[in-house]
């Protein structure tokens, strides 16, 4: 439920306002939160809360459905995009780490350093196509790694401005010539 939590809270947001609201939601129960008068309040800290709380109220309620049942599909990516508020990137990321189902999502960073490293211009509307070819190489261990280092690599080296110096890829890099 953390998971699917953040990733609700970081659209759209930093990870540091994400993650003070991540804190206050923290060891409450799927019922404690949908009862609760203020989850806006809660999660204020991540912007757009009004919204992110129907985001969060439409989850929290689906996944209680299926706690109750015992049954989260073995597809719960394509139920999760049906509910409001919950898009590819989302839906995914909570398939892949919550629910340990063979997908990735596909994010700004991954597009970035795909584009700088193999000279491609792809965007977010390549990204059935970026996640397809992804998940028929790796298996679901390895896409919730090679997704993680992504992401790490994107923020601590290929930043926006990147700093290719002391980049441990650039002998290969595209971008780097
Ligand atoms: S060499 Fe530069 S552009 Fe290429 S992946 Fe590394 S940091 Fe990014």
């Amino acid at each position: 439920m953390e998971v699917a939590e953040g990733a609700i809270l970081t659209q759209n947001t930093s990870w540091k306002n994400a993650e003070s609201a991540l804190r206050r939601l923290k060891g409450k129960t799927v019922d404690e939160l949908l009862d609760h008068d203020s989850l806006g309040d809660l999660i204020k800290s991540a912007g757009f809360y009004v919204q992110k709380e129907r985001y969060l109220r439409a989850f929290l309620r689906y996944y209680s459905s299926k706690i109750e049942s015992l049954s989260l599909p073995t597809d719960a990516r394509n139920e999760l995009l049906d509910l409001k508020g919950i898009g590819k990137e989302t839906s995914d990321s909570i398939a892949l780490y919550a629910l340990h189902q063979r997908t990735v999502p596909v994010d700004s960073y991954t597009l970035r350093l795909f584009n700088r490293y193999l000279g491609t211009d792809y965007s977010m509307t390549d990204y059935e196509e970026i996640r397809t070819a992804l998940i028929g190489v790796f298996n679901q261990e390895q896409l919730m790694e090679f997704h993680a280092l992504i992401d790490e690599h994107c923020k601590e080296v290929c930043r926006k401005f990147p700093r290719c110096d002391s980049c441990s890829i650039n002998e290969n890099c595209l971008r780097n010539y």
